[in-house]
């Protein structure tokens, strides 16, 4: 199983790798997330390698056949490596075009393709493609299915619903048994760093999604709490906020840190009130301190990084530490 696509890759990834487990079924997980998989023991007969794969990745990869492919969304991302936007969906979707009809060992067995049909992007590139892709393509639309998601504890936004209903139709191409899948998505331990609920401190909730490096990330930890005291900032991928906008009602105040502080601050200014903070463990001093029973403390930076950290990780450790020591 072959997983890209901007956002959701490592929780897709995570998930059909859990289901897989679930089932009894022997597989690894690797590629962008853990462990290289060209240097693990290979599987037995009947094992599924799961693999996370970067844009990046897929560009050095000459050949990659998976059983399936699956395309969580596109949105625009690493334009420092693509000269456009379209070139960017195009090496995810390179993942696709390199797929083959069939796997000779099982004839009657077509690959499947999983996309997700929230982005425009991924629908026009595709649309472009489609007649040419042999394989059988499913369009994953995951509005259609808000009442199963209750029962997924640590699947919760619209965003996870996106990577739960991916990963449930990728592992429906692999014949696993539904009720299995159900099974394993209700008891799916999530990832660090990805909306991971660190402690609930004097009725105060705080939520470390350092992962979230872009604002189109952010956007759906700001839609899953009501009163957030919401940490942002690093180094910016972009001049605006306007995939969060529509949350920002969520937010009663931000605290703005990094390099794209003062930016932040601008933006953000006209909308809510701000406090810039210069560096994480000042905001969240001043975040808990102001915060209220019922309110989530957030760190959702939508923004890389490097100018204060060495990864999106160092970043989280840092803030969990932090909170620890409240
Ligand atoms: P990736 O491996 O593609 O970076 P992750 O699963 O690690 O994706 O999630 C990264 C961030 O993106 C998290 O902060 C999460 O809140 C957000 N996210 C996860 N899945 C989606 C999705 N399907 N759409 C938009 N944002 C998402």
């Amino acid at each position: 199983v072959g997983i890209t696509g901007t956002n959701g890759k490592s929780t897709t990834t995570a998930l059909v790798h859990h289901i897989l487990q679930t089932a009894g079924v022997p597989s690894l997980m690797g590629g962008n997330i853990g462990l290289p998989i060209l240097s693990q023991e290979p599987l037995p007969e009947g094992g599924v390698y799961v693999l996370e794969l970067s844009s990046y990745q897929i560009d050095l990869t000459k050949h990659l056949d998976c059983d399936v492919v699956v395309i969580t969304n596109i949105t625009p991302d690493h334009l420092e490596r693509y000269s456009t936007y379209e070139e960017y969906a195009d090496a995810k979707l390179r993942l696709a075009r390199i797929q083959s009809l069939y796997d000779l060992r099982r004839p009657s067995h077509k690959r499947w393709c999983v996309v997700s049909a929230s982005s425009k992007m991924l629908r026009d590139r595709f649309g472009d493609l489609e007649g040419r892709l042999a394989q059988f393509v499913t369009w994953v639309d995951t509005e259609a299915y808000p009442e199963d998601q209750s029962k997924w504890p640590n699947l919760q936004g619209p965003h996870n619903l996106e990577n739960a209903v991916l990963a449930r139709t990728a592992c429906e191409g692999l014949d696993i048994d539904y009720r299995l899948i159900e099974q394993a998505l209700r008891t799916y331990p999530g990832l660090p760093h990805r909306m991971e609920r660190i402690r609930e401190k004097d009725g105060v909730l705080f939520v470390n999604d350092s992962k979230a490096t872009n604002a189109t990330a952010t956007a759906p930890a700001l839609a899953a709490f009501p009163a957030i005291r919401w940490i942002c900032g690093g180094q910016a991928k972009a001049d605006n906020l306007d995939e969060c906008a529509p949350f920002f009602s969520n937010v009663r105040e931000a605290y703005t840190i990094g390099e794209a502080s003062d930016l932040f601050a601008r933006i953000l200014a006209p909308h809510i009130k701000v406090a810039e903070c210069g560096d994480l463990a000042h905001a969240l001093l001043r975040a808990a301190h102001d915060a209220q029973p019922g309110e989530t403390v957030l760190l959702s930076p939508a923004c890389a990084s490097f100018d204060q950290f060495t990864d999106f990780e160092a970043r989280g450790d840092a803030f969990r530490r932090l909170v620890g020591g409240l």
